[in-house]
């Protein structure tokens, strides 16, 4: 990995002698992708993109949960500092964190952070009991999990609060097929709260829930 750093270092300098001095200077990426933590889906290679271009988190299984301080921390700086316009939900298909949730197997301490994608069973439990191929029942989870996951992020007071600053803000659902490598966009983008269901929703004029 150093030397296959000092090729990359080299390469890069042969096309710009001032890459790094650019680099250096600061970010500005119009991006945050939350994505699996699976070698095999880095965020800049699947989708061309350069260092800089890209802010990045990712953990297993690509979840996005409340109480994850971490989660949250990237989100916060990476909508009100960066500003960036685009937060994406990344899943990939044959995901073994997915998989592994579909078990009853224990895996040991991550079966408590996998517990949240058994709620995304629990509440889609109804469509995917009648899926009997297991591969054909981990793919749907796996799409069903980046939607719950990017309406996780809408109901942050985080991003409801963006929206109401600024209408440049999308929150989008996408998965990487990694048979094809190739994004497929689950078209579940989101820049409003008003689709959340009244619950989630803030907004400081109405009392929603009696
Ligand atoms: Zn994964």
């Amino acid at each position: 990995m150093l030397s296959g750093n000092r090729e990359w270092v080299d390469s890069k300098l042969k096309e710009d002698p001032e890459y790094f001095k650019t680099l250096a200077k600061g970010q500005s990426p119009e991006v945050l992708w939350i994505g699996c933590a699976d070698s095999r889906v880095p965020a800049n290679q699947v989708t061309g993109t350069n260092p800089g271009e890209v802010f990045v988190h990712r953990n297993i299984a690509n979840v996005c949960v409340h109480t994850d301080m971490n989660m949250l921390s990237v989100l916060d700086y990476a909508v009100n500092v960066l500003k960036v316009k685009h937060v994406i939900v990344a899943g990939h298909y044959g995901c073994g964190g997915v998989a592994a949730a579909l078990t009853n197997k224990q895996f040991g301490l991550i079966d408590n952070w996998l517990r949240h994608i058994k709620d995304v069973y629990r509440m889609h439990a109804h469509e995917l009991d009648r899926i009997s191929d297991q591969e054909a029942k981990v793919n749907r989870l796996v799409e069903l999990n980046v939607i719950e996951q990017s309406y996780n992020l809408c109901k942050t007071t985080i991003i409801q609060n963006a929206w109401k600053e600024r209408s440049d803000l999308e929150v989008h659902g996408w998965i990487v097929d990694i048979n094809t490598g190739l994004i497929k966009d689950l078209k579940v983008s989101n820049n409003d709260s008003h689709s959340l269901g009244y619950v989630y929703e803030f907004n400081d004029d109405e009392v929603a829930v009696h």
